[in-house]
């Protein structure tokens, strides 16, 4: 990562042909020229070379005119913020450190002094502390305690659903949904295509067979009109699926009375992977209450974070009772340890349901944050007429839990090289979820386009990206992705 000076340091009497082969030896579009006690003259840059070879100097030249330049440099031991900021002022990548005998000792590069934007990470609030200090003052360190049933309690008020069992991760909830809803070997489930692996992996748990549908173009969601098409062949068949999993991706909830009016009439249950929504709302209710069951994740990555944990809920009470029972090895009540079902061990910890309480206190700031982001990227005009940001549906409000969009699709941006290139600046972007119909995991399984001869997933797939979207970023990381981004896109 670090330039080896050596590398880049040159002495007087150097050929046009000779500097050209040092700079490109030396990995670091800088040359520092040195006199004969070894401090710094100047630097040679790609540019000036480049500008001598247009000027039509011959490559054997050795008496050449360099324009006049002060080399930008920093003494030893300045701060790395100020060197950062030098750098910016003078719209310079390099900075040569210099001894007190004005002798490099360091070439700083800016890409290097730059600390990590990542695409989003925990950001605590001010009271997780103070519940997870309560389950210590208590001993409850044990799984399951106050903690755990005033997280269930508050969560479910504030979504505003009758019942709610928290788990260790959003995966568990999906898999104890599937067992409620008896799916077991052979069975078929239907799935959103676009989503993260985990939404359908406990489908394989349950040695049943997924069935994947695409999205629509409006909200990047389940496709009503490929669920429709679905279930009618299911239905022809003879092979309902025993559970419809409905993703809401990024923030954003899925076209829910559609999608709701076709299971009701094919009498399939639905179950809501919220794990990317919480916080989001659909015609006023919130996001995650739509189906027989619903599921959140608050895995570190999410709008709110337990370190790792998940959260059924149901307006069911037995439903979620029974999530409990199997979640905690599938105790029979009886005076001894006895078991009749196989169970899990998939409660949540009464010291991350403390972490979670707190953050369920700054969740409306959090999506207000993480809305911020978005509208900045938006209004900043990142990628231009060529460039179109994840849509938000009219009859919602998404959280933008992650800022995402594509790249048209006969546009000159390679999506992977576009990503390669802010990862060179230290800014983690990624790629849309690869859809679940071109894992190789799910080879061989059924998929329904939205139109039968063009897939919504695959083309999101092939020119989305997802930008770095944590509602801790500051506005100076803001601009710092802005401004990169769009200096990247000009390259293309
Ligand atoms: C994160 C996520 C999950 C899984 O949640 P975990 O808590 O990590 O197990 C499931 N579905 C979607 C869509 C997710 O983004």
């Amino acid at each position: 990562m670090m330039i080896e000076l050596q590398r880049v340091i040159i002495h007087q009497g150097l050929s046009l042909r000779e500097l050209l082969a040092r700079m490109d030896q030396g990995g670091a579009e800088i040359l520092l020229l040195v006199d004969g006690s070894g401090r710094l003259v100047r630097t040679i840059t790609d540019g000036d070379l480049r500008r001598l070879l247009l000027a039509g100097t011959a490559l054997e030249e050795v008496q050449f005119e360099l324009p006049e330049k002060t080399p930008i440099t920093v003494q030893d031991g300045t701060d790395r913020e100020l060197a950062l900021d030098l750098m910016k002022q003078n719209d310079v990548n390099h900075i040569p450190v210099l001894d007190d005998f004005g002798r490099p000792i360091e070439l700083l590069r800016a890409r290097d002094l730059e600390s990590p934007i990542l695409l989003s990470t925990p950001h605590m609030g001010d009271q997780e502390l103070s519940f997870i200090n309560q389950a210590f003052d208590t001993n409850w360190i044990a799984p399951l305690g106050p903690n755990v049933d005033a997280f269930e309690r508050e969560l479910a008020e504030k979504v505003g659903v009758g019942h709610a069992a928290a788990l260790s991760s959003g995966t568990a909830a999906i898999h104890l949904a599937l067992i409620l809803l008896g799916v077991n070997e052979g069975d078929s489930v239907f799935c959103s295509s676009l989503t993260f692996v985990a939404s359908a992996n406990p489908i394989l748990y349950q040695k049943a067979v997924p069935v994947f549908i695409d999205s629509e173009p409006e909200t990047w969601n389940m496709s009503p009109a490929a669920l429709q098409r679905g279930l009618e062949q299911a239905a022809r068949d003879g092979r309902l699926p025993k559970a419809v999993i409905v993703v809401n991706l990024y923030g954003q909830s899925s076209d829910f009375d559609p999608i709701v009016a076709i299971c009701d009439k094919f009498n399939v249950p639905l179950i809501e992977d919220a794990a990317e929504s919480l916080g989001a709302s659909y015609k006023g209710r919130a996001s995650g209450t739509f189906g027989k069951l619903g599921i959140y994740s608050f895995n570190g990555n999410k709008i709110i974070t337990t370190s790792g944990g998940g959260m059924l809920v149901s307006d069911d009470r037995a439903l979620i009772e029974r999530a409990r029972f199997f979640a905690t090895q599938a105790r029979d009540p009886a005076p001894w340890y006895q078991h009749t079902s196989a169970g899990f061990n998939y409660r949540m910890s009464n010291v991350l349901a403390g972490i979670g309480r707190g953050q369920l206190r700054v969740l409306e700031e959090r999506v207000g944050q993480r809305r911020a982001v978005f509208e900045r990227y938006r209004d900043s005009g990142i990628g231009g007429e060529s460039f179109q940001w994840m849509p938000e549906a009219s009859f919602g409000r998404s959280t933008r839990w992650l800022s995402c969009g594509v790249f048209d699709s006969e546009g000159r941006v390679d999506v992977q090289r576009f990503i390669e290139r802010l990862a060179e600046h230290r800014i983690e972007a990624r790629r849309i979820w690869k859809p679940l119909h071109l894992q190789p995991l799910f080879e061989g399984c059924a998929y329904f386009p939205h139109d039968e001869d063009y897939s919504v997933s695959d083309h999101i797939f092939a020119h989305g990206i997802c930008l770095p979207s944590g509602s801790n970023m500051t506005e100076r990381e803001q601009d710092r992705v802005i401004d990169t981004a769009k200096k990247i896109f000009a390259e293309f």
